[in-house]
């Protein structure tokens, strides 16, 4: 592959490898490959038209779940080769990291997860995963994209014990607690960091959000202070963009030295000592963790709990609960495709199909469906 990879780097001539065994690419390293039939499926297609907080329609500024991911990939891909990590593998799971959102962001998620209840429930870390295992029909020779090991372990971030002991190796490490590759704890953070200050840009311009409230916050207002005081006429929107960019690369830097010394300390010889450890070594400083704890925090009750927010999770909710009693009582009404796969299920079976489907759906193409079979607008 070119660069050095640090001793406790995925490497994948030491991968646990993939599901069914294919030849070795002839250009390209396995991450990188896998990085590619991620870019290509059609889960990855629909991230445009999938809501990050604001729901795709809103206005065409706003990040989408492909930009989303995309910032999260360029986030991360910075901290990986500072740190010496395998960078095609950081990018594949950071791309591949919400392909199993539901429309309608986390207001989707909840209401299929509340439909889900009686039949093992909805999780969008562990939908993304089955995306790549399962549903994902491209290839002649195997389900799914067929993806290595590292990749997998990086996409199921999060995952209950139940779920966990019917995946298989894949799950092990939540019974056993162990933590995943470096380059999965590395996108799991880059999540958290690139929407911490996308929010704060799109908050902002959809005035949601103003220049007073962001000043509380720490992270926010060292920034500010400093960019005022060096640039005291710059007009708002160009004020936000330097604040911004300056915080992610105080927390990105923050990152990497933290995780630097950490690695130092602990120098573990490979990605299995990794997995070992106790604790996870990719991890801001104390300080610089509550600042950006505290901004998520404020986000969560200002951003994502605003009243103008909440009107649209009201209607999103109504739109998922609607879809999902309807699909479920005729399973005829989804595409032969999902109706097909029902067939010799018991209720439980059928009702992840529906899930799957509605899972799938864009935000315009479940308020295009909801209209059009329920006659509501
Ligand atoms: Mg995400």
């Amino acid at each position: 592959m070119g660069v050095a990879l640090a001793p406790y780097a995925a490497d994948e001539s030491h991968s646990r490898g993939r599901r069914y065994d294919e030849p070795v690419a002839e250009y390209r390293g396995e991450y990188q490959r896998d990085r590619d039939r991620i870019i290509h499926s059609t889960a990855f297609r629909r991230l445009v038209y999938k809501t990050q907080v604001f729901v795709n329609h809103e206005g065409d500024l706003y990040r989408t779940r492909m930009t989303h991911s995309l910032e999260v990939a360029q986030v991360a891909r910075t901290a990986a080769v500072a740190l010496g990590l395998n960078e095609p593998l950081t990018e594949a799971i950071c791309l591949a990291h919400d392909l199993g959102h539901t429309p309608f962001g986390h207001a989707g998620q909840n209401e299929l997860n509340a439909c889900m209840r009686d039949f093992g429930g909805f999780e969008h870390n562990l939908q993304s995963l089955r995306v790549v295992d399962e549903l994902e029909a491209k290839y002649a020779d195997f389900p799914g994209l067929n993806l290595m090991f590292e990749t997998r372990e990086g996409i199921l971030k999060h995952c209950s014990a139940r779920n966990a002991r019917e995946l298989g190796d894949v799950g092990e490490r939540f019974l056993k607690r162990e933590q995943p590759g470096l380059e999965a704890q590395l996108a799991n953070i880059a999540d958290a960091i690139a929407y911490n200050n996308h929010d704060v840009d799109d908050g902002f311009r959809a005035g949601l959000l103003s220049l007073d409230q962001l000043r509380g916050q720490p992270l926010f207002a060292t920034q500010y202070d400093e960019v005022h005081r060096r640039y005291p006429d710059l007009e708002d929107r160009r004020l936000i963009y330097e604040i911004i960019r300056r915080m992610i690369n105080t927390v990105v830097t923050d990152l990497i030295n933290t995780t630097q010394h950490n690695l130092e300390d602990a120098a573990p010889n490979s990605i299995d000592d990794v997995r070992e450890s106790a604790r996870p070594f990719v991890v801001l400083s104390e300080r610089i963790y509550e600042q950006h704890v505290s901004l998520k925090q404020f986000l969560n009750q200002h951003l994502y709990s605003h009243e103008k927010k909440l009107e649209m999770t009201y209607r999103a909710e109504a739109i998922i609960r609607e879809l999902f009693e309807l699909y479920t009582s005729d399973v005829g009404k989804m595409p032969a495709e999902f109706t097909n796969r029902t067939e010799r299920q018991d209720e439980a079976g059928r009702a992840r199909v529906v899930a799957d489907y509605i899972a799938g759906m864009t935000d315009r193409y479940a308020i295009a469906e909801h209209e059009r079979l329920l006659g509501k607008s």
